[in-house]
């Protein structure tokens, strides 16, 4: 299946529209933007980024993601977004070699079995780089979402940075609450007040040099990227704004999810 002209054209449209977005938000940071393409058709992602050459895309189920990764081409960036669990990470980090980043690492279990994977396929391919993680940080103290308390940042960070040499730490992530993601402009979003503030301290406590290794914040979303690049965001996740609205994952595979996040 391939996308038709006139939808391929809808998605240039959308993703330069979101860059001239990105692009008039005032900021001392370089920021990026990774197109979250998860439950559409890699048809449409191919599309985007044949017509526009952009890179960097989204992904949340790490089946998902193989079957994606299999069919497009190794130019483009993939970025595991999705909530990771342990018994995945080892497939996802050796399988995907385009894999650029895994930015919901919230366990130091979790970023040894990506360091496993990643050890695999360098041992098969020396070329291979290390694997870029975020650590995910859940700022909104909501037990639905996952990350790790902001307290607990530093020691997985520092986990990364001394147990894990096929990984390389990126920065830090967040999700932050629908609520606040929905307010002003203007209003303060204390989700992204707080991954910064944590960030600085773990750029502290790890005794990071700055301005080189200083952490990357991967914060907003379709309703609220240009607060997030206000408050020191250097990469935003925006899916619906670019693609559309998504329709809910449905019968087998959704409750194979269930199954799966049962057992993990
Ligand atoms: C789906 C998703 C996004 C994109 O959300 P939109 O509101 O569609 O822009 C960003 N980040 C994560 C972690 C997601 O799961």
């Amino acid at each position: 299946m391939q996308a038709t002209q006139a939808r391929t054209q809808k998605l240039a449209d959308n993703l330069r529209t979101i860059i001239s977005r990105v692009s008039a938000v005032p900021t001392s940071r370089q920021v990026r933007l990774v197109a979250v393409s998860k439950l559409k058709p890699a048809a449409e992602v191919l599309a985007l980024h044949t017509a526009t050459g952009h890179r960097h895309m989204g992904e949340n189920y790490v089946q998902e993601l193989l079957d994606k990764a299999a069919q497009l081409p190794r130019e483009i960036d993939w970025h595991f977004i999705g909530q990771l669990q342990t018994n995945k990470c080892r497939k996802l980090a050796e399988e995907i070699h385009n894999l650029w980043a895994v930015e919901s690492v919230d366990t130091c279990k979790k970023a040894d079995a990506l360091e496993k994977g990643r050890e695999a396929l360098t041992a098969r391919e020396p070329e291979t780089s290390k694997l870029r993680v975020y650590v995910q940080v859940n700022t909104s103290g909501e037990s639905s979402k996952s990350g790790c308390a902001p307290t607990d940042a530093a020691g997985i960070a520092r986990h990364i940075r001394t147990a894990c040499p096929h990984l390389t730490l990126q920065g830090l992530m967040t999700i932050g609450s629908i609520a606040r993601s929905q307010r002003a402009f203007s209003e303060e979003n204390e989700d992204f007040v707080l991954l910064a503030a944590t960030a600085r301290g773990v750029e502290e406590e790890l005794g990071l040099k700055l301005p080189e290794e200083q952490l990357e914040l991967s914060m907003g979303m379709s309703s609220d990227f240009e607060q997030a690049i206000a408050a020191g965001a250097t990469s935003v996740r925006v899916g619906t704004a670019i693609f559309g609205e998504r329709r809910p994952r449905q019968g087998a595979q959704a409750m194979m999810d269930v199954v799966t996040e049962q057992k993990a």
